[in-house]
C-alpha cells in the first residue's frame, strides 16, 4: 500500500530553509508551528517534568524559549490526560504559549520502569503509584498526546539500548514502523498536531538504511532519530547521525532525540549538566572553595538574570543553605543554551559557520592536543578541520 498516496499531505507545520552552511550542510531554519515560529537550530529545555529543577513557565518564556518538552509519562500518569484536556491542553494546564513537544512515553516506560515487556501490542508494565498493570500501545500513546495537544508528537517506538546488538534490535526497528503505522491511524488531530516518526536501527547501518526508506515513504511532517545516545562510543554515535540525515527528505524537520538540541555539535555539554554551569571555556562548579571570595558572575560575558545579579560568592555561599542556588544555575545554564544556539544560527545565517566552530573549540580547549579524538572525527566528517 502506497501510505503516501492514501495519506492528506496538509499539516500544521512549515518548514522555510533560511540559509545552509555550503561546508557542513549545517542548516538555519524557520519551523512555522501552531503556536509560534521556531528559529533553528534550537535548544529545547524539559519544561515540564515533575522533577524539574526550579525553572518557572514565566522564566522560559522570558528567556526566549520557543519551544519546550512535556514528558508524556510523568504527565499521563499524573495528573492524567482527563484533567489536562479539561484544562484546554497542556498548554492551557501551565499557561505555555509558545511550542510544545511531547515524547510517546516509551522511553521513559522502559528506563523507568523495571517491569516492562514488549510485545506487538504495546509496553506492557506496572504503575509505579498503584501497581497496576497498564500497556501503553501506539493508540493509547497518542491518545494521551492527543489530549495534552502538543505541537509535535512522537510516534511509540520499540525501544533497544544501543549498546543491543543481535536479532532483537532488527525486531525492534521493523516493529518500530508498524507501531508508526498505529499512531498516524490514531492520531485524531492531524490538522492541529504533527505527527513525528521516529528512526530506529541501532548501530547496524543497513537497518538503519531499511527503518529511513521505510518511514520516509509515510507522510509524516518530520523525523527523529532514535536510539541514540545509550551509552555508544561517540564516533558510533556520529556516524549514524550522519547517515540519518543524509537519507531524510530535505524539506522536514530532524530532530536529534534526547541531546538536548538539534545541533549536531554540543552532545557532550550534556555530561557536564549536573550541577554544574556551562560557561564558553568548560563548565564551573560554583560550589567549589575557590568561588568563595569571587565577585565576578559565572559568566561575565553572560546577559542572564543569573550573572546579571548574583556573583559566584553569592551563589557559593547558598549552595550551603538553600536548594535556589541550584536554581540560579539552571536559568543560567538554559540561558547559556539557548544564546549558544542563537549564536550558532547567527554564525551559519552570516556564512561563518565553520570559523565559530573553531573559535568555539579553541576555547572551550585551550591546547589542539586537549580536543577529544570523536570531536575531532565527527568535525571532520562535516569538511570542518580544526587547526
Ligand atoms: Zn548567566
Amino acid at each position: 500500500m502506497s501510505l503516501k498516496k492514501t495519506l492528506s499531505a496538509v499539516s500544521p507545520l512549515t518548514l522555510r530553509i533560511v540559509a545552509e552552511c555550503p561546508v557542513t550542510k549545517a542548516r538555519a531554519c524557520d519551523l512555522v508551528l501552531p503556536h509560534c515560529t521556531v528559529n533553528t537550530p534550537v535548544f529545547m529545555p524539559v519544561g515540564t517534568q515533575g522533577t524539574l529543577k526550579g525553572i518557572t513557565v514565566d522564566q522560559l518564556e522570558s528567556l526566549g524559549c520557543q519551544i519546550c518538552l512535556g514528558n508524556t509519562y510523568h504527565l499521563g500518569m499524573r495528573p492524567g490526560p482527563e484533567l489536562i484536556e479539561k484544562a484546554n491542553g497542556l498548554h492551557g494546564f501551565m499557561k505555555w504559549k509558545n511550542n510544545l513537544l511531547t515524547d510517546s512515553g516509551g522511553f521513559q516506560m522502559v528506563s523507568l520502569v523495571e517491569l516492562s515487556e514488549v510485545t506487538e501490542e504495546g509496553v506492557k508494565f506496572k504503575s509505579p503509584y498503584d501497581g497496576k498493570e497498564i500497556l501503553l500501545s501506539p493508540e493509547k500513546s497518542i491518545s494521551i498526546q492527543n489530549s495534552l495537544g502538543s505541537d509535535i508528537m512522537m510516534q511509540l517506538d520499540d525501544v533497544v539500548s544501543s549498546t543491543v546488538t543481535g536479532p532483537r534490535v532488527e525486531e525492534a526497528m521493523h516493529r518500530s514502523i508498524r507501531w508508526l503505522d498505529r499512531c498516524i491511524a490514531a492520531n485524531k488531530n492531524p490538522d492541529k498536531q504533527n505527527l513525528f516518526a521516529i528512526i530506529q536501527g541501532g548501530l547496524n547501518a543497513e537497518l538503519r538504511k531499511i527503518c529511513l526508506e521505510e518511514m520516509t515513504q509515510r507522510d509524516v511532517p518530520g523525523f527523529a532519530i532514535g536510539g541514540l545516545s545509550g551509552g555508544e562510543e561517540k564516533d558510533d554515535f556520529w556516524r549514524m547521525v550522519t547517515l540519518s540525515t543524509d537519507h531524510l527528505p530535505r524539506e522536514k524537520p530532524r530532530y536529534l532525540m534526547g541531546v538536548g538540541s538539534v545541533s549536531m555539535l554540543w552532545i557532550w555539554w550534556s555530561d557536564f549538566w549536573f550541577g554544574s554551569a556551562l560557561v564558553p571555556w568548560g563548565s564551573l562548579q560554583v560550589k567549589q572553595k575557590q568561588y568563595a571570595k569571587d565577585f565576578q558572575p559565572i559568566d561575565p560575558d553572560c546577559q542572564c538574570p543569573t550573572c546579571k545579579r548574583h556573583s559566584r560568592a553569592y551563589l557559593h555561599a547558598l549552595f550551603k543553605t538553600d536548594t535556589a542556588a541550584m536554581h540560579h544555575v539552571t536559568v543560567h545554564n538554559i540561558a547559556y543554551q539557548l544564546t549558544l544556539m542563537r549564536s550558532v544560527r547567527q554564525s551559519i545565517v552570516e556564512g561563518r559557520f565553520p570559523e565559530f566552530i573553531r573559535t568555539f573549540m579553541k576555547r572551550m580547549f585551550p591546547s589542539s592536543e586537549q580536543y577529544p579524538g570523536w570531536a575531532v572525527d565527527a568535525l571532520a566528517s562535516v569538511n570542518i578541520t580544526l587547526d
